[in-house]
């Protein structure tokens, strides 16, 4: 998303500009997969209200169809689904006791309130919700999530990051929480990005990595690609940050400041089914298990599109995890399996397809202390700059990276 945005951008300046993908499609993390109807993202996507550079930038490339629909959100324990769609269900949530559900409630009009999260990056979010909630709202509410988010690493998560998760997923206040999905799936705005670099004169390579990175006396002359040399004035890299540290072209300092960041992977698997799962769009399990959440996409866009119901089964194992060696068709196994002792009722005859997908640099660790490792776009080499997921703090999201492309692109004229 960042590298499309910044190469939009300049190319609609008028600019010569070059875009490279490694892969055969473009998009990265907000790439699509086919279905039996219209393409959905390989990792479940949707954009929020307060999210205006993308909305803007939608609009601006003619793309007016975002549909907001209020979500539905249940929490998954021993066998039932609580629904916590909106601050008032919480009253009947049994999970809780009464003096657990006030806690609960005092802290989340707390976190509206806090002047500067930032001030709070040196606590980890479980120390913060110790302090605030108690053990129990701990234990029995946010541990799940933040375990279902990060895994091993989920005590290393900053109180910055949680608070100000919290507050963009409480954006709906007494309501459901509003998202946007484009109709008919993210790909239209990256096929509509894609065809207008091209149509403002800009080249696409697909397919192909950049091999190296032409410095000269500390000034970036261009890149070999395809082991031919192409010369620019300015280079952009929106790789993720363990892969560009790689490059051995880029100073050993460099690399080593960018090798401190820490990626999470993401696992998740799409299945097709004759039926639906539940009632719900997002479901977190709360309880022990391989899953995290359960995205059920058909209860966000209508079934319609798709012809099958589509559900993700999401989760951020640790690289220590087992599940990281399997082949797909080993890892839909274990899931399909989990989602089957979830919900007994789902039946391998239910089952029409399914599609795994997994990213080894899906998401930052945001650790205690990140704000001062952020990653500005500037770089020790003149001419080069970096941007991407990276750069925003305390989220990555489809927003954050459209503002780096546009940043990006504002240092290259
Ligand atoms: C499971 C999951 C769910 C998400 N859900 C949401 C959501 O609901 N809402 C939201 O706002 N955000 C969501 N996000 C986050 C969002 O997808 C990302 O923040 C955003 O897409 C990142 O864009 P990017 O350009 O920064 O990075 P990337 O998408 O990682 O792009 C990097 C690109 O660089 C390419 N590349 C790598 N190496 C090379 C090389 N050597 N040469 C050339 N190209 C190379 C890659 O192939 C890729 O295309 C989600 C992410 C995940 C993983």
């Amino acid at each position: 998303m960042a590298g499309l945005v910044a190469a939009y951008r300049l190319s609609k300046r008028g600019k010569k500009v070059l875009l490279v993908e490694k892969t055969n499609e473009l998009g990265g993390l907000l790439m699509s997969t086919k279905t039996r109807g219209d393409p959905i993202e390989k990792y479940y996507h949707h954009v929020f209200v307060n999210n205006p550079s993308f909305i803007n930038l939608a609009e601006e490339i003619g793309i007016e169809n975002i549909i907001w629909t209020g979500s539905t959100l249940g929490f998954y324990t021993k066998g039932k689904i609580h629904d916590l769609s909106t601050p008032f269900s919480f009253i009947g949530f049994k999970i809780l006791t009464v003096p657990e559900k006030i806690r609960l409630g005092l802290v989340m009009a707390k976190i509206k309130f806090i002047r500067n999260p930032k001030k709070l990056d040196d606590m980890t979010a479980k120390e913060w919700i110790l302090n605030n909630a108690g053990k129990g709202v701990y234990e029995k509410f946010f541990s799940p999530m933040l375990k279902s988010k990060y895994d091993k690493n989920a005590d290393k998560v900053s109180a910055t990051w949680f608070i100000e998760r919290i507050r963009i997923r409480t954006t709906g206040g007494f309501k459901k929480e509003s998202l946007g999905y484009i109709d008919g799936g993210f790909h239209i705005f990256i096929d509509k990005i894609e065809q207008e670099i091209l149509e403002n004169g800009g080249d696409i390579v697909k397919g192909k990595g950049i091999n190296k990175f032409i410095i000269r006396n500390g000034v970036m002359k261009g890149v070999v690609l395809d082991g031919k040399e192409i010369n620019a004035n300015n280079v952009i890299s929106t790789i993720p940050l363990p892969t560009l540290a790689e490059y051995k072209d880029l100073s050993v300092e460099f690399r080593k400041k960018i090798s401190d960041i820490n990626y999470q992977g993401a696992l998740c698997i799409i299945v097709g089914l004759d039926r639906k799962v539940t009632d719900f769009y997002w479901i977190n399990i709360i309880d022990e298990s391989l899953i995290g959440a359960i995205i059920e996409h058909t209860n966000f866009q209508s079934i319609e599109k798709y012809k099958d119901h589509i559900l993700y089964l999401a989760s951020y194992p640790d690289f220590r995890s087992h599940l990281w060696k399997l082949s797909d068709k080993g890892i839909f196994e274990e899931y399909f399996k989990e989602l089957r002792r979830l919900f007994p009722y789902i039946k391998r005859q239910n089952l029409k397809w399914w599609k795994v997908s997994k990213s080894k640099k899906a998401g930052i660790i945001y650790e205690t202390n990140y704000q001062k490792k952020v990653i500005g776009h500037e770089t020790p080499v003149k001419g080069f700059y970096i941007g991407g997921m990276f750069n925003g703090y305390p989220e990555r999201s489809i927003e954050n990276s459209v503002i780096a492309g546009e940043e990006l692109a504002k240092l290259c004229d």
